[in-house]
C-alpha cells in the first residue's frame, strides 16, 4: 500500500508508539490518584504539556489537552454568546459547522472570501470588523490546498481592539514553525494524529489571561476546564511526536518539497492539462491539490485505490457526501472543476519510490478514464 493522504491522518511514529505503550498496560494508573502509581501518569501528562508548550512557544499552563482538532475548534466557537464572529469560507467543517450553530443562536458570522490562490487578505479581515466583533477565527494552513494564511499580520491589530483571535493550526503544527507569541493569537487548535501522534488527542492553546468557559464538567482535570480521566497514552504520544517533528522539520520540509515537485513534474509531462489549486509559494510543503480537467477526482481516486494507492478527493470529513469541496468552490472553481481534483498529501514516511508509483498510477488511471469517455 502507498499512503499519500497524510492531511487526513498520519501513522504513529515508532518513538511515539514506544513511549505511549507503557501507559496502557504498565503505568495505567489514573493521573488523579494520589499514590505514586497515579502520580507517574500525572507526571507523564505534565511532561507532554511542557513538550507541546515548548514546541509552539507557549507556557505549560496555556496548554489544554482535548480529544482532537474538532473538539478544540468547537470549544472555542461555542464560547461566543453574543455579537459577531469573523471567519473564512475555507475553514474545516468542525469550524464552519460550529459557526452555523452560532448563527442559529442569533450570532452574526462573516465568512470572508479568498482569492483564487486561497489567500485571505489581512485587509479584508480588518474591514469586516464591527464594534460588536468578539472573535476572529482564521485557519493557519488549509487542509485541502495547503495555503498558509497571513495571520501573523493580524495579531497586534486585533489585540488592540480587544477581539479574541483564534487559529485552527491543525495542519500547521508539526509541519511548519508555529509560535503562538509571534502569531499573536489568543487561542490555537492542533491535533496529534496530524503530526504522527495518535488519534483522539487534541491540543488547545489558550493565552493565560483569557478565560474560556469549561467544556466538560466533572473533576479538576485540565484545571477543571475539561474534566474527565485523561487519555494518558495519547497525550504522551502527542508530546513526543511533536518534539520529534520539530527536530526533523527542516529535513522533512526539504524532502516533502522534492516529493511534491517530482509528482507535479512527473504528471505534467504525461497529462498536460492539469492545474495546481492553491498558492505554490505560501503553502505547506507536503500537500498538493491537482485539477484534472475533464475527469472526476472520484473516478481517479477509486482507480488508484485498486492499485493500493491512497489519495483523497477532498477533505476526509466531506468525502462520501459527493458534494464539491467548499474550499475549491471558494477559489472560484465551477462545481464540475471542483469535482475534478485530487489531493495528494505526503508525510515523513513517503519516498521517491512512492512518488514514482503514484505518477505511474495516475497517468495509467487517467488514460483509462479518458479512453472510456472518447
Ligand atoms: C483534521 C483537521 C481538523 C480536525 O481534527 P481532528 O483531530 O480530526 O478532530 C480540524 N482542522 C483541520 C484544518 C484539520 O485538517
Amino acid at each position: 500500500m502507498i499512503y499519500a493522504d497524510n492531511a487526513a491522518t498520519t501513522k504513529v511514529s515508532d518513538s511515539a508508539l514506544e513511549r505511549m505503550l507503557p501507559f496502557l498496560q504498565e503505568h495505567y494508573g489514573n493521573a488523579s490518584s494520589q499514590y505514586s502509581f497515579g502520580i507517574k501518569a500525572k507526571r507523564a501528562i505534565e511532561q507532554a504539556r511542557q513538550q507541546v508548550a515548548t514546541a509552539i512557544g507557549a507556557e505549560p499552563d496555556e496548554i489544554v489537552f482535548t480529544s482532537g482538532g474538532s473538539e478544540s475548534n468547537s470549544w472555542v466557537l461555542s464560547s461566543v454568546v453574543s455579537g459577531h464572529v469573523i471567519t473564512s469560507s475555507i475553514e474545516h467543517h468542525s469550524l464552519l459547522n460550529s459557526c452555523y450553530a452560532l448563527e442559529r443562536k442569533g450570532i452574526d458570522v462573516t465568512y470572508l472570501p479568498v482569492d483564487k490562490t486561497g489567500l485571505i487578505s489581512a485587509t479584508s479581515v480588518k474591514k469586516a470588523i464591527r464594534p460588536d466583533t468578539k472573535l476572529v477565527s482564521i485557519m493557519l494552513a488549509n487542509n485541502e490546498i495547503g495555503t498558509i494564511q497571513p495571520i501573523i499580520e493580524l495579531g497586534p491589530y486585533l489585540r488592540e481592539r480587544n477581539i479574541i483571535f483564534h487559529t485552527d493550526a491543525v495542519q500547521a503544527v508539526g509541519h511548519i514553525p508555529v509560535n503562538v507569541k509571534e502569531l499573536g493569537v489568543d487561542l490555537l487548535s492542533a491535533s496529534a494524529h496530524k503530526f504522527n501522534g495518535a488519534k483522539g488527542t487534541g491540543i488547545l492553546y489558550k493565552q493565560k489571561n483569557l478565560s474560556l468557559p469549561s467544556l466538560i464538567f466533572g473533576g479538576e482535570q485540565e484545571r477543571g476546564a475539561r474534566a474527565g480521566t485523561e487519555n494518558v497514552a495519547g497525550i504522551v504520544a502527542a508530546g513526543y511526536a511533536l518534539e520529534e517533528s520539530i527536530v526533523d522539520m527542516y529535513a522533512t520540509t526539504d524532502k516533502l518539497t522534492a516529493l511534491v515537485r517530482a509528482t507535479v513534474d512527473g504528471i505534467s509531462t504525461k497529462i498536460p492539462n492539469i492545474t495546481i489549486n492553491g498558492d505554490r509559494n505560501k503553502c505547506l510543503p507536503g500537500i498538493v491539490n491537482i485539477l484534472f480537467e475533464g475527469i472526476t477526482g472520484e473516478s481517479l481516486m477509486h482507480l488508484l485505490d485498486l492499485k493500493g494507492i491512497c489519495v483523497s478527493t477532498s477533505s476526509a470529513c466531506a468525502s462520501g457526501k459527493n458534494e464539491a469541496s467548499h474550499v475549491l468552490r471558494a477559489l472560484g472553481l465551477s462545481e464540475q472543476q471542483a469535482k475534478s481534483a485530487i489531493r495528494i498529501s505526503y508525510g515523513r514516511y513517503n519516498t521517491m519510490h512512492d512518488v514514482n508509483a503514484i505518477v505511474a498510477g495516475i497517468c495509467d488511471a487517467y488514460m483509462k478514464i479518458t479512453a472510456v469517455k472518447s
